[in-house]
């Protein structure tokens, strides 16, 4: 019998090619928007922080393209798009 694989095991086998630039950027002065505090839970890959003074950042390392971000903050607070041709996630496990 075969075992059930967890969630990071899985996503332990994806590889991740960084582009030129971050693909995903918080625009400037939306680092404290309550949409963005959301995230630091939500995303799925936990590429969102805050400091001391609740500012959220952010780091594309590891992302998962999913999109999740996107609809949650919408084009207020994110400059959103896909990686360079070539670059972002390489899934391995479907
Ligand atoms: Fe996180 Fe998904 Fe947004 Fe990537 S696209 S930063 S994995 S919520």
């Amino acid at each position: 019998m075969t075992e059930a694989m967890d969630l990071k095991a899985k996503l332990g086998l994806d590889v991740f090619k960084p582009g030129s630039e971050a693909h995903i950027k918080i625009k400037t002065g939306r680092e404290k928007d309550p949409s963005l505090q959301k995230m630091v839970r939500i995303c799925p890959a936990g590429l969102y922080s805050k400091n001391e003074q609740e500012e959220v950042s952010l780091t594309v390392d590891g992302c998962l393209e999913c999109g999740t971000c996107r609809l949650v903050c919408g084009n207020d607070n994110l400059e959103w798009a896909y990686p360079e041709g070539g670059c972002g996630i390489q899934l391995r496990f479907g």
